[in-house]
């Protein structure tokens, strides 16, 4: 058999992924497993899912070749568009489809988890376009700071359960979503936000991400004659913008990888979200991967001056092609990624989510010949970071002067 990246049959990315999950879910998870491929591969399912993307998001997202960008680099850089999205970036790609797979498997309500609550403003708008009852737990601390998302959420008739537990954060949501699915499994369907989470979910929002680089293909060969390029660029939280862009060319090893993690302050200073640099092998929702933790296997919290990128774990298919050296990974910190927002801004007019400008931070660090084509993916827009960068308005350079 032909070497592949995907998912095995078992659930897992090498030695990576699986579904570590309570008895009472064992259930849950198996029809899940059994019904995701059905569904998804089903012409219904799929017609619905590409009307709504198209009429509702806006796709195609457009590929924008960066003119300025390119020249400064020294590559041909195209843009992938996603910060164009309804609801500001790739995540709703992924809600569509899972609710889409909730209703027609019978379930009746939806619950999320959500960090900095882009993932709850994404689900709490596919359960108001679907009239589905949507709980989204959330750390009482992240509540606190991302009051306008929790608006938002609330606006969209979803509730917003603050959760008082440990550091009051996304991992302690996580769990209390968990708890919740356990109480409820026959009628609930969990929506989560990301690549991680037990079998299938990685694979299921994988492929439900995927629809990034089926159009990067289409779109590359109009722009250039070719349908591959010759770098993928983009940052990774969980991972679910990363393996939209890679999705279709993880297997064509004339495509280089780059993966942009958030090194907070420094991948070796302990302030950091650079899990696949700090982590360890262990078990977090749901899943075998890299996790950061300390000595006892106690998780570390993740620090990162983006909000999307805070995870103490990375997605199993991400750890995986990390440790083939499918892909290369680099951390960058909070005030690379500053600069590179600002930079895009001024060079290119686009003012990029915090996430994504890790990914444009990765740039500076490459050796590209000439008439390399680098697709990268912004993965959303900088509305919700405004207050943020104008915070932080001295590590912008040249460009804070103003
Ligand atoms: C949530 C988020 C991310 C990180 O999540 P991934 O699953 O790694 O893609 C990146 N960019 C933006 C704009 C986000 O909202």
């Amino acid at each position: 058999m032909k070497k592949t990246f995907h998912v095995d049959g078992q659930g897992f990315y090498g030695e990576f992924g699986g579904a570590y999950i309570p008895e009472i879910l064992y259930a849950a998870v198996e029809n899940l497993k059994k019904e995701y491929l059905k569904v998804l591969e089903s012409k219904e399912f799929r017609d619905e899912y590409m009307q709504l993307l198209r009429d509702y998001v806006g796709r195609p997202s457009p590929l924008y070749y960066a003119r300025r960008m390119s020249e400064k680099y020294g590559c041909r850089l195209y843009l992938k568009r996603e910060d164009l999205n309804h609801t500001g970036a790739h995540k709703i790609n992924n809600t569509i489809g899972q609710i889409l797979l909730a209703k027609k498997m019978g379930k009746t309500r939806i619950i999320a988890e959500t960090g900095a609550g882009q993932h709850g403003v994404a689900t709490a708008t596919v359960c108001a376009l679907m009239d589905m009852p949507c709980v989204v737990y959330q750390g009482a601390l992240d509540v606190k700071r991302q009051r306008l998302n929790v608006e938002r959420m609330r606006m969209l008739g979803a509730e917003v359960r603050p959760v008082t537990t440990g550091n009051m954060t996304l991992k302690d949501a996580t769990n209390e979503a968990i708890r919740d699915w356990c109480c409820h499994p026959q009628e609930t369907f969990y929506i989560i936000g990301s690549t991680v989470g037990p079998h299938p979910y990685p694979d299921m929002v994988a492929r439900l991400q995927s629809i990034i680089s089926e159009e990067i293909k289409e779109q590359l060969f109009e722009k250039t004659g070719r349908d591959y390029p010759d770098w993928l660029m983009a940052c990774v939280g969980g991972g679910s913008n990363a393996a939209g862009t890679i999705y279709h060319y993880i297997d064509d090893e004339r495509v280089n990888i780059v993966l942009a993690e958030a090194g907070g302050l420094g991948a070796d200073t302990g302030h950091t979200a650079a899990t696949i640099h700090a982590g360890r092998l262990g078990i977090l929702h749901g899943s075998k991967t890299l996790v950061m933790q300390n000595p006892d296997g106690q998780i570390i919290e993740a620090e990162s001056i983006s909000a999307g990128l805070d995870y103490p774990g990375i997605g199993p298919m991400h750890a995986n092609i990390a440790q083939q050296h499918r892909a290369t990974v680099l951390s960058i910190n909070d005030d690379e990624a500053v600069k590179a927002a600002y930079e895009l801004t001024r060079m290119e007019g686009i003012i990029p989510a915090l996430e994504s400008a890790h990914a444009i931070a990765a740039l500076q660090k490459m050796n590209f010949k000439k008439d390399d084509i680098v697709v990268l993916t912004v993965s959303g827009r900088g509305d919700k970071d405004m207050d943020t960068y104008i915070s932080h308005k001295h590590m912008a350079g040249e460009y804070g002067d103003f």
